[in-house]
């Protein structure tokens, strides 16, 4: 599978950035998880809004749903100029009834409530959910397809249960929205170092560093992260891509 970053600011997009987004693609299905702030006009960069043949959700904090509406537009004023896109699937949990039901418009996107229990398939796609630590109900993801594994921690602070569920993924798409010497936990968040140690006790092969802070010398959280994890780290950046 080839992951491609679309946005991975915290919070709300640095000038001219993206909040959460990120394109999955397998067998030459295209699904998107998180739709952040920005995410679909820079995901027009990659893929036309219409070729997206799902969305996934963790959460419904505004940086990574803001984009939601317009991907709706989008698909809509497409219909109307050529041919009709498929009603698209966006999958998000049931656990706020009034943003749930924003992912159902018309008939060009549907809303699909996925149970966190169960494994979700979506496309070639197989996702397993774990609540996290945050403010509002958001769900980290591991997603195996063609025998490789990839988790998206969401928002969330660090807690035990994550590192069972991303053992030896070969890819960990981690959560750092602090640096070292600041505390997340309060917001619901990671900083470098729990960032770092979680992936070393996680044994993944790989880590990104993703829902970034706004402030600061970014590297910073590479260095940080690496006094913690022996394997490859890297910042997320826009339209990284990275094929597993
Ligand atoms: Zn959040």
């Amino acid at each position: 599978m080839k992951l491609t970053v679309i946005g991975f600011w915290g919070g709300y997009p640095k000038k001219n950035g993206a909040s959460s987004g990120y394109l999955l693609e397998h067998d030459g299905f295209h699904l998107l998880i998180d739709c952040g702030s920005g995410v679909l006009s820079k995901l027009q960069n990659i893929i036309q809004p219409e070729e997206l043949d799902a969305v996934l959700i963790s959460h419904y904090h505004p940086d990574h749903i803001a984009d939601i509406g317009v991907l709706q537009h989008a698909r809509l004023i497409q219909g109307f100029l050529g041919e009709k896109p498929p009603t698209l699937p966006i999958y998000g949990h049931q656990f706020d009834e009034a943003e749930y039901s924003k992912l159902t418009y018309k008939d060009i996107t549907s809303g699909i409530a996925y149970q966190p229990s169960d494994i979700l398939t979506v496309g070639p796609f197989q996702v397993a959910f774990l609540k996290t630590e945050h403010p509002v109900p958001c769900y980290a993801m591991r997603i195996v397809a063609g025998g490789k594994s990839l988790v998206y921690t969401a928002d969330g602070s660090f807690k035990e249960e994550l590192i069972e569920f991303s053992r030896e993924a070969d890819l960990l798409l981690c959560e750092c929205n602090f640096f070292g010497h600041q505390n997340g936990k309060s917001a619901g968040h990671m900083n470098s170092i729990e960032a770092g140690q979680f992936a070393e006790k996680s044994a993944v092969k790989q880590l990104i560093l993703t829902h970034l802070p706004q402030y600061g010398e970014l590297s910073e959280l590479v260095r940080e992260s690496s006094t913690e994890f022996t394997g490859i780290i890297k910042l997320a950046d826009e339209f990284l891509t990275i094929s597993l």
